[in-house]
Order: structure tokens, then sequence, then C-alpha cells
């Protein structure tokens, strides 16, 4: 029998509250499925903690999240602490230290949801390189509050790193029987990090005789984001060019309360992260009404890393029909339904999937 230890981090505003949601739909998976034994552990860091504490996590948060198959985390941001302290208080430790090198960002247009530019099959994956690149603390400040101060920010763009990505792309896209890898760049502006990333993933294309690559610059690339989104299948590219391809991807694909990710540790080595796109929304927090199906679909992609494809694939199946009927529907899909009414409606209708496929 399987048995795996989840460690659940709920966070900060909506966070919370799509969160449970999730929590009750693997709740409802381990009441209706024996052979899966999910254990939770909950851990209540983020900014209420930083106020009380001035830290975001526990000295030892790392120790303790290790002992963990997955982690499921919601969203962080608060008004009252600054966004970079939030952001490299809790999220960059756990994506660092477990080395989760690998954002991967599923940009599919479900059953039931229309998008506004092309009436085309959206289906395809970004993988964001998530270590290194654009997001790093390398640079300083010069001649602060004078009028020639002067910021750098470096890139770091390593060999290592982007064939790792890159490897990891092509062989999703092997693995999926997708034809062409698309590769984000600016190669022609940024000339000595994005020239690499371009030369390391040509490079590592070459040993995939099987699949096409193509390289955009990433302006031209968002365009096509919206012009041609069913020309896609795999979108590689660096942190923030991968992070901005990723909201971009989910708005042409039905908005953030549809978009799940997964921060992961190939290697298998440390436990990987699993997370909504969206942040902890601020100007819904409280109202109960955001839309839980980014988180719920990101604990699907949890299961599915934990090995359970079958549940993961229910799961989702189930998001779609509830979308398909239209009777449940949260403001930011033009309804008035509340996170919890959409949390059951999805639940109702795994249940229903589950005994039909149990034969009871
Ligand atoms: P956001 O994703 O929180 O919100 C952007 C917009 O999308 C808002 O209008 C919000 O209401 C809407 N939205 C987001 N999720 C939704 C959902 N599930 N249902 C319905 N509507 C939804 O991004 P932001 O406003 O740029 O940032 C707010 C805070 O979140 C900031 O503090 C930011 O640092 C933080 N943030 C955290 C993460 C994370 O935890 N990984 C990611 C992005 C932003
Ligand atoms: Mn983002």
């Amino acid at each position: 029998m399987t048995s795996h230890r989840i460690a659940v981090l709920p966070g900060d505003g909506i966070g919370q509250e799509v969160m449970k949601e999730a929590v009750e739909v693997l709740e409802l998976l381990k009441k209706l499925d024996p052979s899966i034994r999910i254990e939770f552990d909950t851990f209540g860091w983020g900014s209420e903690y930083y106020l009380e504490h001035g830290k975001m996590m526990p000295d030892d948060a790392l120790d303790k999240l290790k002992k963990y198959d997955a982690i499921l985390f919601g969203a962080i941001g608060d008004k009252r602490v600054p966004d970079d302290v939030t952001v490299w208080g809790l999220i960059m430790p756990i994506r660092k230290k477990f080395k989760q090198y690998i954002n991967l960002r599923p940009v599919k247009l479900l059953k039931g949801v229309s998008c506004r530019f092309t009436g085309e099959d959206i289906d395809f994956v970004i993988v964001r390189e998530n270590a290194e690149g654009e997001y790093s603390n390398s640079g300083g400040r010069l001649y602060q509050g004078l009028d020639q101060e002067i910021a750098v920010q470096n890139t770091i763009i390593t060999r290592a790193g982007t064939k790792k990505a890159a490897r990891f792309a092509f062989e999703y896209a092997e693995k999926h029987g997708k034809g062409t890898v698309t590769s984000a760049t600016k190669s022609n502006a940024i000339i000595h990090s994005m020239k690499l990333w371009d030369e390391t993933v040509r490079e590592v294309g070459q040993e995939f005789q099987a699949i096409n690559l193509q390289s955009y610059y990433i302006d031209a690339l968002a365009a096509y984001f919206v012009l041609k989104p069913e020309e896609f299948e795999v979108v590689v590219a660096s942190n923030l060019f991968g992070d901005i391809l990723s909201d971009l991807g989910s708005a042409v694909a039905g908005g953030l309360g549809l978009s799940p990710s997964a921060n992961l540790n190939p290697e298998g080595d440390f436990p990987s992260m699993f997370e909504p796109v969206h942040g902890s929304a601020p100007d819904i927090a409280g109202k109960g009404i955001a839309n839980p199906i980014a988180q719920i679909w990101s604990a699907a992609l949890m299961l599915e890393h934990l090995g359970r494809a079958d549940l993961a694939a229910v799961i989702l199946e189930s998001i779609e029909e509830v979308l398909v009927q239209k009777e449940v529907q949260t403001p930011d899909l033009g309804g008035n339904s509340t996170t919890s009414e959409m949390g059951s409606a999805i639940r109702d209708i795994i249940q229903q999937l589950l005994l039909v496929k149990e034969g009871r």
C-alpha cells in the first residue's frame, strides 16, 4: 500500500481559502480509494507568522519539510509585509534548498472554458528554469539616493543549469509524444547570458533528433502566445521569461483561477512542491469567492508525481465536468458561486466517477 506524507502550507490570503478545498478533495479520495494513504501535516507559516516572529518560517523549517514526500503550497503575500520579504523568506528558500530547478506549468484550455483569442485547442506546458537566471540576489546599488545612483542586477545563466532545464523539456516532449520544443530567448540584445542559453539548448536538442527545436525572441513569443497558442507543445524558458509567459499562458487559457504549477526536483532526492500560479489575491481575500480549481489541479499534479496519474485524471475530469455544466461558477468565470460551492461541486463528481469505476 502506498503511503505518502504531505506537508501542507496554505500561506496567506486566498491561499488558505483554496487550500481548504484541495485538502478536502484529498480527504475524499482517501475515503473512496483505500489503496491511497495520504497523511498531511499543516504548517501555518507565512505573513502572520512573520508579523509575530520576524521571519516567514522557523529556522528548522527546511529540515522539517525535507522529510515529506511532497509539499502542497497555497500562496503568500500580505499588504503588511514587503513582497520581497515574503518571496525570499519562504518560496525561494524552499525552491533552492530542495533543488526544485524545474517549474512545470500546464497551459491547457479546459473543456467548458472558452479562450477569447482563438477557438482552437490549447494544450502545452511551460518548462521554466526555476533555480537561477534573472532571479538572483547578486548585484547591488551604488550612490544610494543620489542622482548618479546605479543598480546592478546580475542574471546567472550556467551551462549546467540550462542543460538540466533543456533536457527536462526534451525528455518531457519525448515522453508525451510532442514534436516541438520552443525556446524563449533574447540573445539579440542580452548577449552574454542568452547566448549561452541558446547554445546550450541547441546542444541538448541535438541528442533528441526526433524533436524539432524552435527559438523565438521573448517579445515575439509573447505575441504568439496570444495569436496562435494552439501551435505550442513544450516551451522552455529562463526563470523570468518563464514566469511572465506562465501568467500570460494562464490568461489565454482561462485565467489565474485555473492555473496550476509544479516545482520539481526531478532527481527525487528532495520533495517537490505543487502550487497554483496565482498569488494571495488581496483584492478578493476573505470574501470566499476565490476559484479553488488552480489549487485542486495542483494537488492533482502532486498525485501524478507521487505515481497516481489515475487519480489525477479523475480530478481533472471532474473539474472539466463542472466547467462544462456551468451551474457552479466563481466570479472569475462569470458566475457568483463561492469557493466552497465550487469545491463541493468538484468533489461530488469525483465521488460519482470513482463509484462508477468501482462498479458500486
Ligand atoms: P495574484 O495572483 O494574487 O492576483 C492577480 C489577480 O488575479 C487579482 O485580481 C486576483 O483577484 C485574481 N486571482 C488570483 N487568483 C485567483 C483565484 N484563485 N480566483 C479568482 N481570482 C484570482 O497576483 P498579484 O495581485 O500580483 O499579487 C498579490 C500578492 O500575491 C502579492 O503579495 C504577491 O507578491 C503575491 N504572489 C505570490 C505568489 C506565490 O505565492 N507563489 C505568486 C504571485 C504573487
Ligand atoms: Mn509569477
